[in-house]
């Protein structure tokens, strides 16, 4: 079953700057797709367009709901985005608040919004963290903490902007297995090719405004030449 669709989306910056145009893909409910490219491809642009945060043209569906200004409230429910800075996440003064902000305007009392802080902090490796200062974090804590939020949002897709940026090898091994643990549909824009090569069923190549490559996620990675014409090396595993 499809659960996003894009059928001839662009997007063009108001300063004029075009970022893709005319693409269209399909991701299947609980996939994992990899969104790899050179810098400056729109990886970042494109979750951006996906969750409603910037309005493209052309068409995006949403468990077959194309999005439009009327249901993106509904379909914003859907989707948690985990930005690539944590600092452009978490705002407010203890842990706790930043993982609950806006829970209570989908309805949860306030005995199900702690029972849901509690649970994702737990599935984040963040036992007892509730009323640390999320500024106070190391950089691997700040992600898990967004990461937690995002699951406190029980959504169905995931858009996971450069999660295992500047994390040094444990902290990046311990994000890796979270990330995976999460059942929904998954979409990651990284640079990391060992992580999207252990995470992602399949894998998109945007460069120079198209989609260069959708597919299989070991057959694209291990594709030396196409790899490099994409300034993308093949990650170790495949070499
Ligand atoms: P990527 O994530 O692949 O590195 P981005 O989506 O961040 O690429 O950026 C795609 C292009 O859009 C780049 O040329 C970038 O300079 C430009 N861009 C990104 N954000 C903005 C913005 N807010 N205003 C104007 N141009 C932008």
């Amino acid at each position: 079953m499809t659960i996003v669709e894009a059928k001839g989306i662009s997007y063009t910056y108001p300063d004029g700057i075009e970022v893709f145009k005319n693409i269209s893909f399909k991701v299947a409910k609980g996939e994992s797709l990899g969104i790899i490219g050179p810098n400056g491809a729109g990886k970042t642009t494109l979750l951006l367009a996906l969750s409603g945060l910037i309005n493209n043209s052309g068409e995006i569906s949403i468990n077959g709901e194309l999005k439009s200004e009327k249901n993106i409230n509904d379909i914003r429910k859907k989707i948690s985005f985990v930005f690539q800075n944590p600092d452009d996440q978490l705002f407010m003064p203890h842990v706790e608040e930043d993982i609950s902000f806006g829970l209570s305007k989908l309805g949860y009392s306030e005995e199900e919004i702690n029972e849901i802080v509690k649970r994702s902090l737990n599935s984040a490796g963040l036992d007892g963290f509730e009323l640390r200062s999320s500024h106070h974090l190391s950089l691997g804590q700040k992600k898990r903490v967004c990461l937690a939020a995002a699951f406190a949002r029980s959504p169905e897709i995931l858009l996971l902007d450069e999660p295992s940026n500047e994390l040094d090898p444990g902290g990046r091994k311990e994000l890796t297995g979270l990330i995976k643990n999460f059942k929904g549909t998954k979409l990651i824009v990284s640079h990391d090719l060992n992580m999207i090569a252990e995470i992602c069923n399949n894998v998109m190549i945007l460069n120079d405004n198209i989609i260069k490559a959708f597919g299989g996620s070991k057959q694209i990675l291990s594709d030396k030449k196409l790899m490099e014409i994409n300034s993308l090396e093949v990650p170790y595993i495949y070499r």
